[in-house]
């Protein structure tokens, strides 16, 4: 019955003259993740609007599912297109359309019609009154309400009439692509997909370093990473993924550094490191999966600890989440069952048994000064290994 979706998109519409360059963004995501879907598109700008034309038959579920995978957009609502043919054949037809979509018709409607082409000889009061009259001789079991209705029928008199009433949700947030590039931290854990998820819902198109730790840790940890960065591009789009040895800095740390410190040791590397990797890849800040309080090095004095060595912003979308809310969004995204997947990190086989819970960045950098003979060569050693692999989501992630 629907030939075109009408596309919803709310933030995008305030942002002035850059207006043009958000909704182009969003059109050129919507025909990408379109591709995963079965049927036939046109996806058109048309006075402020968006919509996808479906041509020929097409899979229904498959193009919700898709759209529903596009950052940027509110509401996806499914529309029926029809020919201007004077209004009792418009009447007849919003009935008919009425008796398919809603079986059970005990609700309460509105009609809200809106004359976007003011040739139409009947002005929206009037369409409002005529089209409400008509529904109800037709369904005597409905009733008006117009200030609360359980159904609105929308009619929207353009070049062609668009009658629809139900509004799917969409992710919202920015479109991908529309607020420049940072390096997310990723991990095999629950978090840091779930963070570079959100990081791009508000438009931030991502890379992404993994530190691993071979042969302290496996092929198959590596490749859960992969999986994750894999599905999240499902949202985010491809991701260039680069891999990193970090064995030999964790085992110098190891030999010369108080074992209580060394997480947070560990993890000042990890970002001077990622950052080094962000700066050469035009990406304009560092995106982790910390949230205050989690763990020992995620204490606020830990997060200073950790961010001191860092010059770019950090980004935690995470940080005033609680396990809960984290673990709702990973299953929402389907990241979850992959993240609980038992696989050795590099973080867990070096950890402490009492870890310092509020290190003192002044005790931390004189620990690293016992570093200083082969930790330069070691970095480039390390920045050297790097594997960079491009992730994108398979048709079976969509
Ligand atoms: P996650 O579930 O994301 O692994 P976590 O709760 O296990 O987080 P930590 O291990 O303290 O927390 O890591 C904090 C953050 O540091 C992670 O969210 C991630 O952004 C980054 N991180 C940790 N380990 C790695 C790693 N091996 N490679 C890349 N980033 C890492
Ligand atoms: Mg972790």
């Amino acid at each position: 019955m629907y030939t075109a979706f009408l596309i919803k998109y709310a933030e995008i519409a305030i942002k002035g003259k850059n207006r043009y360059l958000f909704e182009d963004a969003l059109v050129r995501n919507i025909e990408r993740q379109l591709q995963h879907a079965d049927g036939n598109y046109t996806v058109r700008k048309e006075n402020g609007r968006i919509y996808v034309e479906t041509e020929g038959d097409y899979d229904y579920e498959e193009t919700v599912q898709a759209l529903q995978k596009v950052f940027g957009i509110v509401g996806i609502c499914p529309v029926v297109l029809l020919e201007d043919e004077g209004f009792d054949a418009l009447a007849e037809q919003v009935i008919q359309y009425i008796a398919e979509e809603y079986p059970d018709r005990r609700f309460t409607f509105k009609v809200d019609a809106r004359r976007a082409r003011k040739n139409y000889p009947m002005n929206s009061m009037e369409i409002n009154a005529a089209l409400g009259e008509k529904i109800l001789e037709a369904f005597p079991e409905t009733k008006v309400d117009v200030h609360h209705p359980q159904v609105r029928i929308h009619v929207e008199v353009r070049p062609k009439i668009n009658l629809y009433s139900k509004e799917i949700s969409g992710l919202g947030g920015m479109p991908l692509g529309t607020a420049g590039k940072a390096m997310l931290l990723l991990s095999g854990g629950i978090d840091s997909p779930v963070a570079g998820y959100m990081i791009s819902r508000r438009g931030v198109t991502i890379e992404a370093v993994y530190f691993h730790a071979p042969p302290y840790t496996s092929e198959r940890a590596k490749q859960k990473v992969v999986d994750l960065a894999k599905k999240i591009s499902a949202y985010c789009g491809p991701i260039r993924l680069h891999v990193v040895n970090f064995t030999d800095i964790q085992l110098y740390i190891y030999e010369k550094c108080p074992h209580e410190e060394l997480t947070i040791i560990m993890r000042r590397y990890m970002m001077k490191i990622a950052e080094h990797f962000a700066k050469e890849n035009g990406c304009l800040g560092l995106v982790t999966g910390e949230s205050i309080g989690q763990v020992a090095s995620q204490t606020m004095q830990s997060l200073a600890a950790t961010n001191e060595v860092c010059t770019l912003p950090v980004y935690r979308p995470l940080i005033a989440m609680d396990k809960q809310e984290i673990v709702e969004i990973a299953e929402r995204i389907d990241t979850y069952e992959t993240s609980i997947q038992p696989f050795e990190d590099c973080c867990t086989i070096f950890v402490a048994k009492h870890p310092v819970t509020k290190p003192n960045v002044e005790y931390i950098k004189k620990s690293e000064r016992k570093l200083e003979e082969r930790i330069g060569e070691l970095f480039q050693e390390a920045v050297a290994s790097v594997e960079t692999i491009l992730v994108e989501a398979e048709p079976d992630f969509v």
